[in-house]
């Protein structure tokens, strides 16, 4: 369990913060370290499409079980690519413009089954405020908690859990695409449909249909119904546990900071987020997560 920061004391100003960070932007800029490398993404998407057109063609052939889950648990972790393509592009780094990147985020994340705006808002509310109490989405997680205030507010089978919370943490990581794919987008859907239904919100609807049909009814028109069933619960499991094992090592075990904490930009990314060293296992991942 992290521990509540409500004892945090800020090492700089507001002020120095920003004078910090700007002066840090710069350099990084000057290291072309924010350079974007198409030829990176270009081989990256060419070998993940590539494999997953080729795993899709065993999954159809493949005659025994066993090999039918290990090929769909291969294309879950293309699938999380997307995913990938679909956060780099939300952050400008994938193409020049951010129309260009938009339409590479909204097409990765409809072929993996998500709303790239539903998933953009959550994303950008726990950057502008990592591991903060009532403002980061991400530590808000129902069966979790991340301080003793969280931990000791828990009510039913929350509570009951609580103590176990380190043991259930990857068996629980299986729930988490179900919850990127259906919660967060059904969520947001509703919250837009409140003010009413217009063309832009019809178009996202539509192409949130296409990922549901992708994923969810054609494994039923293609394999027999146990490959189908088999098919919803394997890609889902492997692709939450690949999520949470990308994301949850930046901030696990990092401070977490009460509502009230008012830190700099810079000093509130520092202290709530571990260096990843670069290794093979990141090269799937994604440091900036
Ligand atoms: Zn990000």
């Amino acid at each position: 369990m992290n521990v509540a920061e409500s004892t945090y004391r800020p090492i700089c100003t507001l002020l120095e913060g920003a004078r910090l960070y700007r002066e840090l932007q710069m350099r990084v800029r000057a290291a072309r370290l924010f350079e974007r490398s198409y030829t990176f993404y270009a081989l990256h998407a060419l070998c993940v499409f590539a494999a997953m057109a080729i795993i899709g063609y065993f999954l159809l052939v493949t005659k025994t079980t066993i090999l039918f889950s290990v090929f769909a648990m291969a294309l879950a972790l293309c699938l999380s690519q997307l995913g990938g393509y679909m956060h780099d592009a939300a952050h400008m780094m994938v193409l020049k413009t951010k129309v260009m990147n938009d339409v590479v985020g909204m097409t990765c994340a409809s072929l993996a089954f998500m709303n790239y705006n539903a998933w953009k808002i959550k994303h950008s509310a726990h950057h502008a405020h990592p591991n903060q109490e009532g403002e980061d989405p991400d530590i808000e997680i129902p069966l979790f908690s991340f301080t003793r205030t969280r931990y000791l507010s828990k009510i039913g089978l929350a509570r009951l859990l609580r103590r176990y919370q380190a043991y259930i943490y990857f068996p629980l990581t299986f729930l988490l695409a179900y919850s990127f794919q259906f919660k967060n987008n059904i969520e947001y859907f509703v919250r837009q449909l409140r003010r009413g239904l217009c063309p832009s919100i019809s178009g996202e609807m539509l192409l949130y249909g296409g990922g549901f049909f992708l994923w969810y009814v054609l494994p039923f028109l293609v394999f027999d119904l146990s490959k189908a069933l088999l098919f919803i619960t394997i890609v889902p499991m492997t692709l939450g546990l690949y999520i949470a094992s990308v994301f949850a090592p930046n901030h696990k075990g990092m401070p977490v900071l009460d509502r009230n904490t008012r830190l700099s930009f810079l000093e509130h990314q520092i202290i709530t987020s571990r260096n990843i060293a670069h290794n093979w296992s990141s090269v799937f991942g994604n440091p900036s997560a």
